[in-house]
């Protein structure tokens, strides 16, 4: 039997998500942005949270560790690089551990960044990844602690995935990217296409994550900082020598202070 997702808005912009194994009757958490409605929803699913898997230490993502586990028992999966900073860790993984939910394993990829522990978990058999705040669609997470040749080494472990892999971000940020999209790659018809999608599926309310993996790397500026285009319009900029990791840098930095 396939994998579920249950997707719902939680916070003001975050995005839940709970993936169960039916053959199993597993389910875990990915990330634990709000107790309450993570259990909640597994709830209204008949499902109970065995599991927590925490993507980076931000209270958006890890601040209902501790009521969730203390309501479900669930094991607390969590990067080993924000373990410090992340309550009630039962277990904590770096790049190339497997994670199992059932029979299914998910494979921890690092893609620090954003923090400097930022894991990301793809699930082969699912054809899907949750990414936490490393990539958006159309954007990807402020660099809060780690350099660009980091974030940018974290992107290309993404880009290296299949290219119908789900992307599940955490974030609704994707209207207000695209925006600096059109602004930072503004000869990308393929990015047109797509910015006018987006703009009607917020109009009707709907969702605009998950994306594809295959979508971003011919849309996101960010997984575009290696394209030739890109290196030429932005490699130079902040006196960069006009490689990958100066060009990730300069959109970094002008999405940063776009407005
Ligand atoms: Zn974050
Ligand atoms: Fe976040």
């Amino acid at each position: 039997m396939p994998l579920i997702v249950h997707q719902f808005a939680c916070l003001s912009d975050n995005y839940g998500y709970l993936l169960h194994d039916p053959a199993s009757g597993e389910t875990a958490a990915i990330d634990t942005p709000d107790a309450d409605a993570y259990l909640a929803a597994a709830q209204a699913q008949g499902w109970q949270i065995t599991q927590i898997w925490n993507t980076h230490w931000h209270p958006d993502h890890a601040g209902g560790n501790e009521a969730i586990k203390a309501q479900t028992g669930a094991l607390v999966v969590a990067p080993v690089g924000d373990a410090g900073r992340i309550a009630a860790i039962d277990r904590t993984v770096e790049a190339g551990d497997t994670v199992m939910l059932g029979d299914y394993s998910a494979m921890v990829i690092d893609v620090g960044g954003h923090t400097m522990g930022h894991n990301a978990y793809y699930l082969a058999d699912g054809d899907l990844a949750f990414v936490g705040d490393s990539l958006f669609a159309l954007g990807c997470g402020r660099m809060f602690e780690g350099t660009a040749p980091q974030f940018w080494a974290s992107l290309q472990r993404l880009k290296a995935l299949p290219p119908a892999t789900l992307i599940y971000c955490a974030h609704e940020y994707t209207a207000s990217n695209a925006r600096f999209a059109r602004f930072a790659d503004p000869e990308n018809a393929a990015l047109a296409d797509y910015v006018a999608e987006i703009e009607a599926k917020r109009a009707r309310g709907e969702p605009t994550v998950p994306t594809t993996l295959g979508r971003e790397l011919a849309t996101n500026p960010f997984l575009r900082a290696d394209d030739p285009a890109m290196e030429a319009r932005w490699g130079h900029a902040n006196g960069g020598n006009g490689d990958a990791v100066a060009t990730f840098a300069a959109l970094r930095a002008a999405k940063d202070s776009f407005r």
